[in-house]
């Protein structure tokens, strides 16, 4: 009889300055060898029989709606019963999920998944290194693994990184555990890229630790710092054999992370959108980051645009999440009034609209010399290839603006001023600023 090992998820990022709650449609279902694909290894070829739960993810955003959670993990809790009996379980789960009402969300879905398959089955866990990992999360899982890059350019390695322990675990009747050491510092993506100080160097450190005896997966979290949550919270998190090398190596890495804290600053050039405004007249790559929707941002925020068409500055938006504007469009409107339309807040700007076409869910709008993308949904233009998709051609374009926090390594290779606007919105990079209710205190660099 072959190993048995099931796969699923539940995959999100909830900021809770975000007023829109995330429901049901807005996550993406994967199953099938879909599923099997994202997971990035082959199961079968070490004997072992992939069962395909089911995956969910969505774009960042607000909190998930309680019904919406409890649904979604009744349903993933049913189909691992229907999956029994199973040797081992794949989580693939972010890490940062706010519902209110469940402090901890992962954490209760691991226990009650460790209640169904029992104690003798091995449960491995891959993160997003924002998420928040809780004491109860490490108890109960077997493995654990992490990206150990931001931006993210390693997720399908590190969902192969936990199938792999996995996968030894159970062919050579091992029985790994976790430790983690939390560590009281909350700071912003931008400030803890991977590209640059003090995270490039904390990150490729990892590796060795991997090879140190008893030691197999060693992970930094950096935590996700728009949630205020009870659990937000750094973390060292160590997947081991052995308990006391694994908790040495995660308080190396713990101790590592709080000495470089005065070190975590924006990896690219910042500032406040006035100080940017007379900086308009040469090519720029403008990043929104306080309304950044793949970092918990609603995307539906206009003081960017608005400040655009005061400056008479020809660019190119993309995008803003506007569904009524977009219906509109949709009827032939020569005008249409964007901004805040999803509750996201900021100023209204009024578009004369010289010239419509559609794509994609997507108006692209031309008005008096500026192109912008008004979606019917809320998400993200980062890649190139959402670009083309658009028949949208950069170089066009000497001004572009994204709703972006640290720019994605396509838009990174632009050879342009690059530039990160300290803007308003649910994903404020002014966090000490932030409503500060319920993470644990005291906390760099909140007190
Ligand atoms: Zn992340």
């Amino acid at each position: 009889m072959p190993y048995r090992v099931a796969l699923g998820g539940l995959h999100t990022e909830c900021s809770t300055y975000n007023p829109l709650f995330q429901q049901r449609a807005d996550f993406r279902r994967l199953e099938g060898q879909a599923l099997l694909d994202k997971a990035g290894f082959d199961y079968g070829a070490h004997g072992i029989a992939a069962i395909p739960l089911f995956h969910e993810s969505s774009v960042p955003g607000g909190p998930v709606a309680r019904d919406v959670f409890d649904a979604q993990a009744a349903e993933l809790l049913q189909a691992l019963r229907d999956a029994l009996p199973l040797d081992g379980v794949h989580l693939l789960l972010h890490g940062a999920m706010f519902v209110p009402g469940v402090i901890d969300p992962e954490g209760w879905l691991i226990t009650q998944v460790r209640d169904i398959v029992g104690p003798g089955c091995v449960i491995a866990g891959s993160f997003d290194l924002h998420g928040q990992i809780t004491q109860d999360i490490t108890d109960t899982l077997d493995i654990f693994a992490a990206y150990r890059t931001a931006p993210h350019i390693d997720v399908t390695e590190t969902h192969a990184r936990a199938a792999a322990m996995l996968t030894r675990a159970l062919t050579k009747g091992l029985r790994p555990q976790v430790a983690r050491v939390p560590v009281p510092v909350l700071v912003s993506g931008e400030m803890s890229s991977t590209f640059v100080a003090p995270c490039d160097r904390l990150y490729a450190s990892l590796p060795q630790f991997d090879r140190r005896a008893g030691v197999w997966d060693a992970n930094l979290m950096i935590g996700y710092v728009w949630a205020d949550s009870p659990r937000a919270t750094a973390a060292a998190v160590v997947t081991c054999l052995d308990p006391a090398a694994g908790a040495q190596v995660a308080q190396e890495i713990a101790d590592s992370y709080w000495q470089a804290r005065h070190e975590l600053v924006f990896d690219m050039q910042a500032m406040p959108l006035a100080d940017a405004q007379p900086l308009l007249d040469q090519p720029l790559v403008l990043a929104d980051s306080g309304d950044n929707p793949t970092g918990g941002g609603v995307g539906d925020r206009a003081e960017v645009l608005a400040a655009l068409q005061q400056s008479g500055t020809k660019a190119l938006f993309a995008g803003i999440a506007g569904p009524k504007a977009y219906a509109e469009l949709e009827q032939g409107a020569k005008t249409v009034t964007i901004g805040g339309e999803l509750g996201g807040g900021g100023p209204k700007v009024v578009l004369d609209v010289d010239q419509c076409r559609f794509a994609h869910d997507c108006a692209i709008v031309e008005s008096a010399g500026l192109t912008v993308v008004i979606s019917k949904y809320r998400r993200p233009f980062h890649n190139f290839s959402d670009f083309k998709a658009l028949g949208l051609s950069l170089s066009d374009h000497p001004i572009l603006v994204v709703k972006s926090g640290y720019l994605s390594p396509d838009i990174r290779t632009l050879d342009r001023r690059q530039i990160m606007l300290l803007t308003d919105g649910a994903v404020n990079q002014d966090i000490t600023r932030q409503q500060n209710l319920n993470r644990p205190r005291p906390c760099f660099p909140f007190q």
